[in-house]
C-alpha cells in the first residue's frame, strides 16, 4: 500500500543502479590499468586471479600500482576520465527533475573512492541517497586500500558481495523507516552479478537490462526456465534514454 507521494518526504519508485558498464561505459578496474606505468599488470598478477575472489584480486592490483608509485592524482584522474554510459547523464538529468518521485541508490563491486570521484565529477553525487560498495581509501603511504563491502550466505555471488542481500535489507530497512513499500523497484544493470537481487523483485518492479550484456542473457534463460520464478518486467536499454522514456510514460500513467 502506497501512501500519498511526498506525504513523509517519501518517494514512490526506487531505483537501483549498477556503477561498472551501467553507469560508466567500462569496468573503472580496467581504466585504473591506464594508470599503471607500460599500461598494462605484469602476467604474475594477471594470473593471480581465482574466479569468485575478484575483491582480493583487486586490492592486489591497487597494492601493485602503488608499488609503481601512482599517485593519487593519477588515480583520480584516470577515474574521472572514463565515459559515462550513452544517455546516463540524460537519464540522472530526469530523476533529478523529479525528486519527489524518485530515490536512487548504487549497488556495486567496485570501490567507494572510484564511484564518489567520478560521480563528483559529473556532478551527480547527491543524486544517490545510498551508495553500497566496497570501502576504499588512501592509507599514509598513498597506497588505496580496499575492503570487501560485506559478508553473506549467498552461494551465488562473490564473497564479499551479494547484491540481493543488499536489496533486501535496503527495502527492509526503508518499509521500517518510512512505514509502507514503495510502488515500483526499479534496477538497471549489466553484469551477471546484477542477476541475484532481480529475483526478489515481484511483477510491479521493472529491470532494464543492458542489452546484449551478461544480465539479459541470464533474464532470457530465467524467463525461459522458471517463467514463474523470474517475476519482475523487463525492458532492455542501449541508451540511458530508453528509461527515461520508460519511466515518463510511467509518471503518466500514474
Ligand atoms: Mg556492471
Ligand atoms: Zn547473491
Amino acid at each position: 500500500m502506497a501512501g500519498p507521494a511526498a506525504s513523509h518526504g517519501n518517494k514512490r519508485f526506487l531505483i537501483f543502479f549498477d556503477f561498472d558498464e551501467t553507469i560508466v561505459d567500462e569496468n573503472s578496474d580496467d581504466a585504473m590499468v591506464q594508470a599503471v606505468p607500460g599500461r598494462q599488470l605484469p602476467g604474475w598478477l594477471k594470473d593471480s586471479y581465482r574466479p569468485g575472489h575478484y575483491n582480493e584480486h583487486m586490492q592486489r592490483v591497487l597494492a601493485y600500482i602503488a608499488e609503481q608509485g601512482v599517485s593519487e592524482d593519477t588515480i583520480r584522474s584516470s577515474v574521472e576520465k572514463i565515459p559515462a554510459s550513452p544517455g546516463i547523464l540524460s537519464l540522472f538529468q530526469y530523476l533529478r527533475a523529479h525528486p519527489k518521485d524518485f530515490e536512487a541508490v548504487l549497488v556495486s563491486d567496485a570501490n567507494m573512492y572510484f564511484i564518489e570521484a567520478w560521480l563528483r565529477r559529473v556532478g551527480a553525487r547527491q543524486l544517490f541517497q545510498k551508495i553500497f560498495t566496497n570501502p576504499a581509501s588512501f592509507d599514509s603511504s598513498g597506497r588505496l586500500v580496499l575492503l570487501p563491502h560485506h559478508s553473506h550466505n549467498c552461494a551465488r555471488c562473490p564473497e564479499n558481495l551479494c547484491k540481493q542481500a543488499v536489496v533486501r535489507d535496503y527495502l527492509a530497512q526503508r518499509a521500517q523507516e518510512h512505514g509502507c513499500p514503495f510502488q515500483h523497484i526499479f534496477y538497471v544493470g549489466d553484469g551477471a552479478n546484477d542477476f541475484c537481487p532481480l529475483l526478489i523483485l515481484g511483477p510491479m518492479d521493472t529491470v532494464f537490462p543492458r542489452r546484449n550484456y551478461p544480465i539479459h542473457k541470464l533474464i532470457a534463460e530465467a524467463q525461459e526456465a522458471r517463467p514463474s520464478v523470474f517475476k519482475p518486467a523487463v525492458v532492455p536499454w542501449t541508451s540511458g534514454e530508453d528509461v527515461v522514456n520508460h519511466l515518463k510514460r510511467l509518471l503518466a500513467e500514474r
